[in-house]
């Protein structure tokens, strides 16, 4: 009997509404039944949207078939409840025999929690009978269709079955569950539409209405300012991705002006604007450079230059300990970001997640390098407008195909601070900390500090802080400043034979992230 829509699937998003050219999975769906293909695997945590465009689909077969056909019909399983209409099925195997001799030609069998029998060291009865039903249906149209979070197919099975990834719904889904949720919760919908649509970007559809009804229950309205918070939390709890809040400005940053007003530049890159002018999508940057430098303050001011949110990477938990595990991984960082793109994405210390993939294929049985090529791959191909920041310390230990021109827009090095550049981080840090900093000797500080990095330096200021506030509180002096130098060993002096090899390394391969003023044996000029 063909399966309707329950009240709950009715209120799940129509798919393909964006008009985007690019096939949506019901149309994969369609094509894949269509054509033949009697296995198919969905990822996705949205089961109830997959069954309703499942639903759908079934509803599109029939409107195309020919006169005479029969009528293509749609079967669910769950371990707990078998197959609806067929007793005592809920055990797998009794499903899979059910579905080979009780179900029609034009069958398919949606089988929700089949995926967890797939998984380790799968049952070879199990493998064997899905591996006839699957031969079976090329036959007699009968299609076979498992939907998990999380997939990983026995390799005799690989070649069968073809793999579906189910996108986050796009913003007119979003749209969509919105409306109805507004409508059934009283709350009207003014001019609030798109910076909630904007807020709700990157979430499921139960994520977004779960997000809509706490925010109503806060405060009686849908407000973006909630969404977006509650999104926060959603994207923490896998502990990859984590939605940065930031206040930094460029204005934080002490010199590095080259990467600044590189970056200036691309303020307006993700508007419409630009579009219409023609501006390619800027991709990212990598920035190297010495530990304290300011790498990873200048990747937040980034987000609020190009007036984006920030996702921050931590690319070390990419990695999980089940097979498949960090490929899905991957991809759900990569799906993730596009939806809620524009944004940037900061991958810190990118060598610590993905260095070592040229010896991955003997270490991990090549799961690195297959993170690292799905990666690169993104970075390569992606149009949506997600900007990369990664920084990195050990240029050395990022193989050279992550360098390749196409990647990144730009490879940038950031050397040690030079004078000037000195002298305005201690301005900038002796002002953070309420002290007038034209009341200190800056330039004789930025002197008596070469070779200090940016932390340093600011590490130098606190220092200082507590010497004179140990002493009775009294005020700041260039005395305290001079005498926490003087116990500072820079980074610059234990660390000399790498920041030269950096530097080396930085030669005619990457621009200077400062502006050049000075040239003395510590800060050196780079092509
Ligand atoms: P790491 O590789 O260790 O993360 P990094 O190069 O990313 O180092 P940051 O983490 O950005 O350096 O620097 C640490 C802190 O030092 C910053 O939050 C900032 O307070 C200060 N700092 C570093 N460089 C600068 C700079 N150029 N201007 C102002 N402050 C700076």
């Amino acid at each position: 009997m063909p399966r309707k829509k329950t009240e709950e699937q009715a209120q799940a998003p129509p798919s393909g509404s964006s008009g985007n050219a690019s096939w949506t999975s019901d149309d994969q769906i369609f094509a894949y039944a269509r054509s033949g293909k009697s296995g198919i695997c969905i990822t996705s945590f949205e089961e109830t949207r997959v069954e309703a465009e499942i639903i759908g689909v079934v509803d599109r077969l029939n409107s195309v078939k020919k006169p005479g056909q029969k009528d293509w019909n749609l079967h669910i399983w769950s371990v707990t409840q078998g197959i609806d209409g067929i007793p005592e099925t809920e055990d797998p195997l009794a499903m899979l025999a059910a579905f080979q001799e009780k179900c029609p030609e034009r069958s398919i069998m949606l089988a929700r929690d089949f995926h967890a029998f797939l998984a380790g060291d799968p049952n070879p009865m199990l493998v064997r009978k899905l591996k006839e039903i699957l031969m079976d249906g090329k036959t007699k149209n009968k299609v076979f269709i498992v939907c998990g979070a999380e997939l990983k197919l026995p390799i005799e099975l690989q070649k069968e079955m073809a793999v579906i990834e189910f996108k986050l719904p796009d913003r007119a889904q979003l749209n969509f569950v919105l409306e109805k949720f507004a409508e059934s919760a009283g709350v009207y919908l003014d001019g609030n539409r798109e910076p909630i649509l904007d807020s709700a970007s990157g979430l499921t559809t139960s994520e977004a209405e779960d997000a809509f009804a706490m925010s109503v229950v806060k405060c009686g309205d849908i407000k973006p300012e909630i969404i977006a918070a509650e999104k926060a939390q959603t994207i923490k709890k896998n502990g990859i991705l984590e939605l940065f809040e930031t206040t930094a400005r460029a204005e934080d940053i002490g010199g590095l002006e080259n990467l600044k007003g590189w970056l200036a530049k691309r303020r307006a890159a993700f508007t419409r604007e630009a579009k219409d002018y023609g501006l390619p999508t800027p991709k990212g940057i990598l920035v190297t450079g010495i530990p304290g430098v300011g790498k990873s303050l200048t990747a937040k001011a980034a987000a609020s230059i190009l007036n984006v949110p920030l996702l921050k990477l931590d690319v070390g938990r990419v990695f999980g300990s089940l097979v498949g595990q960090s490929e899905q991984n991957m991809r759900m960082v990569i799906e993730t970001a596009e939806a809620i793109a524009p944004c940037l994405v900061w991958c810190d210390e990118i060598e610590k997640g993905l260095g070592g993939s040229q010896s991955s294929g003997q270490t991990d049985g090549g799961t690195t390098a297959r993170v690292f090529g799905t990666f690169l791959q993104w970075m390569q191909d992606k149009t949506a407008p997600v900007f990369v920041f990664a920084t990195a310390n050990d240029i050395s230990k990022l193989p050279p195909e992550f360098l390749r021109k196409g990647r990144f827009d730009e490879l940038w090095f950031a050397d040690l601070p030079d004078a000037d550049e000195r002298a305005q981080i201690w301005r900038l840090h002796l002002n953070k900390r309420g002290r007038k900093a034209d009341g200190f000797d800056l330039e004789s500080r930025a002197t008596r500090s070469e070779g200090f990095t940016g932390a340093e330096i600011e590490a130098a200021v606190c220092e200082a802080l507590f010497a004179s506030f140990d002493d009775g509180k009294r005020g700041l002096n260039d005395d305290d400043l001079l005498e926490s130098i003087r116990n500072t060993v820079p980074l610059s002096r234990t660390m000399a034979a790498q920041i030269d090899g950096l530097r080396s390394w930085a030669q005619g391969r990457a621009r200077r992230a400062s502006a050049v003023k000075e040239t003395t044996s510590k800060s050196r000029k780079i092509a």
